[in-house]
């Protein structure tokens, strides 16, 4: 109703959203798979895409940290990616490329390296693909979940994910993807939709204008990993994607990215290593120079409806912040940003 009326031409042209506004997808394909929520359909990116244009000024990363440097508070807003999944390639790049809009990648780099799945979707592939029917993890401290049917496999994985976050298994993901493709007798292969990008994607990429920025090596959460491996994860990652773009990689953004997934020596390591600026997934819109805690606004499945004139509609309120108010703000966690792991107090659900 808001967008369709008068009213939303007031709202934005005297929004009081004024600031640099950062959104962080992560893939952009059918969300029939997606028990992540890390996923939105591609006609309604190219809805979002289309209330972007018509109503705001995309800028690059790096152009929009030079503008909070300055301290020219304009109404701006840059496109961001987590993670590198390969249809950031191949659904999303084209429609960006057709907007001529800037964006930035935050490359999760052994996964590209490898061609190996991300370790959460490692799990998910082998609990929904598994033919047996339990999986036991009281050698790793939690308990046995069982994996009879769809809707135990997917609340299984929401509590492992939710468990696993303080599980000293945490530090050796490797490993325990090992013992479960044994123990569930499958393996954690690369499927076609969870597939990520390949380098050669990533330098097309970057020479068409895309600025590529480093996700860790292995997408763990820093705050709960020890600290010579926080530093592998900052500085190797760096030095690799650089090598392999033949590019400065001068921005980070932190795997989970809320509060309590780093804190300031994690700041201090990036700052060492010669990073510019950091992206958290804490919500909201940046006014001031604190670039190693750029807030970002993460889009899902709550930004898609089941019309496109619909999606576009609660895309366009959404960005000129007056839901914050109208819904006093108590839809702010629902439409916070996406997260592999739930919030301390929501539960086990991600
Ligand atoms: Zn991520």
């Amino acid at each position: 109703m808001i967008y369709y009326s008068g009213l939303f031409a007031l709202i934005h042209k005297y929004s009081a959203r004024r600031g640099v506004t950062i959104l962080a997808y992560h893939r952009i394909c059918s969300i029939n798979d997606d028990y992540l929520n890390l996923a939105i359909p591609i006609d309604a990116f190219h809805n979002h895409l289309e209330v972007l244009a018509k109503h705001y000024r995309v800028v690059s990363l790096e152009r929009a940290i030079a503008l909070l440097m300055e301290k020219k508070i304009t109404n701006s807003v840059v496109i961001t990616f987590d993670d590198g999944y390969r249809d950031n390639y191949t659904n999303a790049y084209p429609l960006l490329k057709k907007y001529g809009f800037p964006w930035t990648l935050f490359v999760t780099v052994n996964p590209v390296k490898n061609q190996l799945l991300l370790w959460y979707d490692s799990i998910k592939t082998l609990y929904i693909n598994t033919a047996q029917d339990h999986v036991d993890l009281t050698d790793f401290g939690m308990p046995v979940f069982p994996l009879r049917n769809r809707r135990e496999k997917i609340a299984a994985l929401h509590k492992t994910l939710g468990l696993i976050k303080k599980n000293p298994v945490f530090g050796r993901m490797d490993d325990f993807v090992r013992s479960l493709e044994k123990q569930l007798q499958c393996s954690a292969v690369s499927s076609a939709t969870e597939a990520m990008l390949t380098f050669a994607q990533l330098r097309e990429m970057q020479r068409a204008g895309v600025t590529i920025g480093s996700h860790t090596m292995n997408h763990p959460i820093l705050a709960q990993i020890e600290s010579n491996h926080v530093r592998d994860e900052i500085e190797r990652s760096k030095q690799m994607l650089e090598q392999e773009l033949e590019q400065p990689v001068d921005y980070f953004a932190y795997p989970n990215g809320a509060r309590e997934d780093f804190d300031d020596q994690i700041i201090d390591n990036l700052k060492s290593v010669g990073y510019r600026g950091a992206c958290t997934l804490i919500p909201g819109i940046n006014s001031d120079d604190d670039l190693f805690n750029l807030k970002r606004v993460g889009i899902d499945q709550n930004f898609v409806s089941f019309a496109p004139f619909l999606t576009r509609a609660l895309f366009a309120v959404e960005m000129t912040g007056i839901l914050d108010r109208l819904l006093m703000r108590s839809m702010r966690t629902k439409l916070s940003s996406p997260r592999i792991f739930p919030a301390p107090d929501s539960g086990v659900k991600p």
